[in-house]
């Protein structure tokens, strides 16, 4: 296929902001895509070229694109770089100054995906002396066939920024109304509402699930198109990430138990790092984003091999950090520490150990086990786990129907310190990805939103060189929509165990602009943000202000941006709060 065909379409999607015309668009291009080009077309689609959970990175800085850019237009860098901060955007660079270029020479020929999907992959395994220099060489070759609105979308996809607004929803529904669901696109512009039909809404659940359990939708699109039996046939496997299972909050005990379904388990809910650990040949631990953070956790992989009994399996549980001095349990804030270390693992390690709290299993000795009975699968647990106290136990469970003793659990739990209580349904299974309810948390702590950072100023005096006053957005079907900015103080951030310095590096890469002290930011980093209340205010794209936004922690190596909370539960929040 020429990559033509495939910008047209990025084209037609960054048109509109309308989620069922992009689906409609997305899903009439994958019915032309053979079987062969299906699964680096849909990365591309998605602007990558690698599956989600892989962690291999096109990873390309800004100026390595500007000299390509140069290469292939005759012009000097200089001149590209003051057209980006001009524009704020390197693609549309490209574009403009690739079009002024074919009017002189009116040469192009035609590229194919394949070459383009080829030259971005040989970007993330270029490494070494030498490695700059390739890298341009592989951009500028792109860039020096492409017609203009080509290079704006190869420049985009280098730089990890397409703007197309293709969100995970929106690629599952267009793959099942492309293969799997027959859609009278015109009848559903008429606002027949297909969701609610329930053999529309099965299908969707099928794709779905699938998507949960590879998370890769080349996968899922190959698989549609043979047909639904196919799609269910996507199993778990050991060494692949799996998305995992998320509790709804309810408000009260009873609430609680009447989602669930009485008896219910009820566990401590753990303030720490939710790791998903698969043996196989070897041990991996993933976090509820996909990484892979094995590395992080040397002590962790030991007490796998050392206490849990079986050839194979992926458990989840909650790696909850405690001071090796004082052998206290230490909140979130510390743990986080360990995920984006690097260098002096071991050090660390052992001053700030982890207790692996496990709590579900979902494949055992090469079969999955995640459709077992919730109380089966914590037996199977029980028999293969060796509990080691501060190194590996189950997490702390009662079995109860009864609303007093639930209280007292959770009176107990608040005393000792936790957050408060997970309610299980014991006959559920396990399902990868949703928050279904087959369990529920309860909690009296504060509400707080995590939020997308999308803007942010570069400080002055004491504070210049950091970035501060962080403007915040929620998350929406099609994207995020701003609610409010973040002013907060240097000692409140130092009580939370933050820096601006911190938050400065983390926000840094991501900066896709600049206007004076004004700078955009690419969705990336998600903040816990706590308030006084929420208000209706026509100064931010939702429609709501916070009052007293207060940075509370850095959530975004648990959230990534698809988590972070979203309109309806601001809305929700809203409504709450007025009764
Ligand atoms: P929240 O982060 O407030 O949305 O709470 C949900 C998180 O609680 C899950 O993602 C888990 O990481 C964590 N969690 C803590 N303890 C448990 C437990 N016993 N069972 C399941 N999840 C738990």
């Amino acid at each position: 296929m020429k990559y033509e065909e495939l910008v047209s379409v990025y084209s037609e999607l960054e048109a509109t902001s309308k989620r069922l015309e992009k689906t409609h668009i997305l899903s009439e291009f994958l019915k032309k895509i053979s079987k062969e080009d299906m699964e680096f077309i849909v990365y591309l689609l998605q602007g990558k070229v690698f599956p989600v959970w892989d962690e291999s990175k096109i990873g390309v800085a800004a100026r390595i694109v500007i000299k390509a850019i140069s290469i292939a237009t005759g012009r000097k860098s200089d001149t590209v770089e003051n057209e980006w901060k001009r524009t704020g955007d390197l693609g549309l660079v490209a574009e403009n100054l690739i079009a002024k270029k074919k009017q002189a020479t009116l040469f192009s020929t035609d590229i194919t995906v394949k070459k383009v999907f080829n030259n971005l992959r040989k970007l993330a395994t270029t490494e070494g002396t030498g490695s700059v220099d390739q890298k341009i060489g592989l951009i500028s070759e792109l860039l020096t066939s492409a017609k203009p609105l080509e290079a704006r979308y190869i420049v985009r996809t280098v730089l990890d920024d397409l703007r197309v607004g293709v969100a995970t929803g929106t690629m599952r529904d267009a793959i099942v109304w492309a293969f799997l669901y027959n859609t009278d696109y015109d009848k559903i512009e008429k606002k027949m509402d297909l969701d609610k039909r329930e053999d529309y809404k099965k299908v969707v659940e099928v794709a779905q699930n699938a998507y949960n359990m590879c998370n890769d939708f080349s996968m899922v699109a190959i698989a549609a198109k043979v047909g639904i039996s196919s799609l269910k046939k996507i199993k778990l496997q050991v060494g692949r990430p799996v998305q995992v299972m998320l509790g709804p909050k309810e408000p009260t005990i009873e609430a609680a138990f009447k989602r669930v379904g009485k008896p219910a388990a009820l566990e401590y809910k753990y303030d720490g790092f939710r790791m998903l650990v698969h043996k196989g040949k070897r041990v991996d631990i993933f976090t509820r984003r996909l990484e892979n953070v094995t590395k992080q956790f040397p002590e962790v992989v030991r007490y796998i091999n050392e206490n849990v009994k079986a050839h194979s399996f992926i458990i989840d549980g909650e790696g909850v950090g405690f001071d090796a001095k004082t052998n206290k349990y230490q909140p979130f804030q510390q743990i986080s520490q360990r995920i984006r270390r690097k260098y002096g693992i071991d050090e660390i390690a052992r001053k700030l150990p982890v207790e692996f709290n496990v709590f579900d299993i979902l494949y055992y000795d090469g079969k999955s086990v995640i459709d077992e009975p919730f109380r089966r699968r914590r037996k199977l647990l029980q028999s293969i786990v060796k509990e080691a106290p501060k190194k590996i136990v189950l997490s702390t469970q009662i079995i109860t129907d009864d609303e007093t003793k639930a209280t007292e659990f959770f009176d107990e739990a608040k005393k000792k310190g936790f957050e408060g209580i997970m309610f299980k349904a014991i006959d559920s299974p396990y399902k990868p990805g949703s928050r279904v309810g087959h369990m529920v948390k309860y909690k009296t702590a504060m509400e707080t939103l995590d939020l997308v950072v999308v803007g942010a100023e570069w400080g002055e005096g004491k504070r210049s060189g950091w970035l501060t006053s962080f403007t915040v957005a929620c998350k929406t079907d099609d994207g995020v929509m701003t609610i409010g900015k973040v002013g907060t103080g240097i000692k409140e951030l130092e009580a939370e165990g933050l820096s601006f310095n911190e938050l400065t590096n983390m926000l840094k890469p991501h900066i896709i602009s600049e206007k004076g002290r004004e700078v955009k930011i690419r969705p990336a980093i998600v903040l816990e943000i706590k308030f006084e209340e929420i208000q209706k205010s026509p100064t931010y794209e939702s429609g709501y202000a916070l009052r007293f936004p207060r940075v509370v922690r850095d959530r975004t190596m648990e959230r990534g941006i698809d988590d972070a909370s979203d309109l309806d539960y601001v809305e929700e929040l809203f409504r709450q709060q007025k009764k």
